[in-house]
């Protein structure tokens, strides 16, 4: 008897990084950020009505939007919200293609989107990095697609492509589709975002998990042509009338007014990370320069998976994959000084 539909049979699902409860990690494997959401929140904790749980939210989100449009400098109607960018990429993948209308991404980029392109029945052509972890424009424009993925910071090494290359790249494949993927763009302040207006073919997806402090609300968006921001309401209405509840939009809103206090802690990550990222090529690490809040540190004198493996018995966790070329490194989360100081402390222990 099987129950199964192939697409259940055959799909690999996505592994997001361990939560163990065994014991107290200092944990450095989701990219979370180690500082606290505004506290501006406590002030909406006391005040918010619980009655008003009772209803539906706003099926479009529009309160939330509005905000959004305000902070991006864009309308209402060139804004998405999803339960999490995560899902605002399924959707953009059932919206914008399909087994006609293949993808494009980088060989070492972030997982979801393999998965998202198998679930989804989408061919998806994948382009190697340089050697130096750099996505090569012209090898992106020679393939055979529909649209792009393309990870601003990428995932995991951290890169960077600035913003007049991305410009020069969207310009140069007008009738393709370019998802900008800036999960972790608040700390490196290169967003496509203004190129909005400009190119009907780009589409910007943004999260409140990682710069906001807000991995567990579950809110992401994305900012485009008012015609794709339909494209993805589409699909929102063929999954779920309302993925952002009445409460994540609330909270959402008090996060993005505090922008003093999202500069700031912005700031503190940036600042750590450069200290960071010092610290690991004193221990003889090979780190690419980072543009996100987290550092890919390889090539010591031991293999990713030993380091993943000690750091995890000294009680800080990082992430690693078993794949060519990941398993030459790790890569660690930004934490704060105290947590940066003790897992150089546990490192310089590994390796001597
Ligand atoms: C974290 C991350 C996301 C998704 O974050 P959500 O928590 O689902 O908003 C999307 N893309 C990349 C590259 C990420 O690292």
């Amino acid at each position: 008897m099987n129950f199964f539909s192939e697409k259940a049979l055959s799909v690999v699902p996505y592994t997001a990084g361990e939560q163990p409860k065994d014991r107290r990690y200092i944990k450095l494997n989701t990219n979370e950020n180690p500082y606290p959401p505004t506290p501006k929140l406590r002030e909406l904790f006391s005040t918010f009505d619980p009655s008003a749980l009772k209803y539906y939210p706003a099926p479009a989100s529009d309160a939330l939007r509005r905000e959004i449009a305000l902070c991006e400098g864009t309308e209402t109607e060139n804004v998405f919200c999803g339960n999490g960018s995560d899902e605002v990429l399924y959707l953009a993948f059932a919206a914008f293609f399909d087994r006609n209308r293949s993808a494009c991404f980088a060989d070492i980029t972030y997982s979801f989107y393999e998965v998202f392109a198998k679930i989804h029945g989408v061919p998806y052509v994948t382009v190697p990095l340089d050697h130096d972890f750099r996505i090569d424009p012209e090898k992106l424009r020679a393939a055979q697609c529909a649209g792009y993925l393309i990870a601003n910071p990428n995932a995991p090494t951290g890169v960077g492509i600035p913003l007049a290359e991305m410009e020069a790249f969207t310009a140069s494949v007008p009738d393709k589709l370019v998802v900008a993927d800036e999960a972790y763009m608040d700390f490196y302040g290169q967003s496509c975002v203004p190129l909005v207006r400009k190119y009907k073919n780009l589409l910007v997806v943004k999260t409140f998990s990682k710069s906001y402090s807000l991995a567990g609300i579950r809110c992401g968006y994305a900012v485009g042509d008012a015609a794709l921001i339909d494209g993805l309401f589409r699909m929102k209405d063929c999954m779920n009338s309302y993925p952002v509840d009445s409460f994540c939009e609330a909270v959402c809103s008090v996060a993005l007014q505090d922008r003093e206090y999202h500069a700031e802690t912005v700031r503190l990550v940036v600042s750590e990370r450069e200290r960071l990222r010092g610290s690991l090529l004193d221990l003889g690490f090979t780190v690419p320069e980072s543009k996100a809040n987290f550092l890919f540190a390889g090539k010591a004198k031991k293999s990713g998976g030993e380091i993943y493996r000690a750091l995890k018995e000294e009680g800080v966790l990082v992430r690693y994959w078993d794949r060519p070329i990941l398993r030459d490194f790790c890569r660690i989360t930004v934490g704060t000084p105290e947590e940066n100081r003790i897992l150089i402390e546990k490192l310089k222990k590994i390796l001597s």
